[in-house]
């Protein structure tokens, strides 16, 4: 007679996010203008199947790219 060996209860899960959320996302802001609207630069990625590869990726003031100015902030 064949017992079927029953499977091992799945570990436990945290029953909260806490640990997750114990760093709170850090909501970006311009030092500069202190705005909140960014546009995301990629420098030297490479053009693979019509996606970007690599490259450096920045966040820049959208505010102050409109006067001019190029605020990397993240
Ligand atoms: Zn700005």
């Amino acid at each position: 007679m064949l017992h079927l060996v029953p499977d091992a209860p799945p570990p436990d899960k945290p029953k909260t996010r806490t640990s997750r959320a114990s760093k709170p996302a850090d909501m970006l802001q311009c030092p500069r203008c202190q705005g909140r609207e960014f546009i995301e630069t990629v420098i030297g990625a490479m053009l693979q199947a019509r996606t970007l590869k690599g490259g450096t990726r920045q966040f820049v003031c959208f505010g102050c790219m409109l006067k001019g100015e190029r605020i990397v902030v993240a």
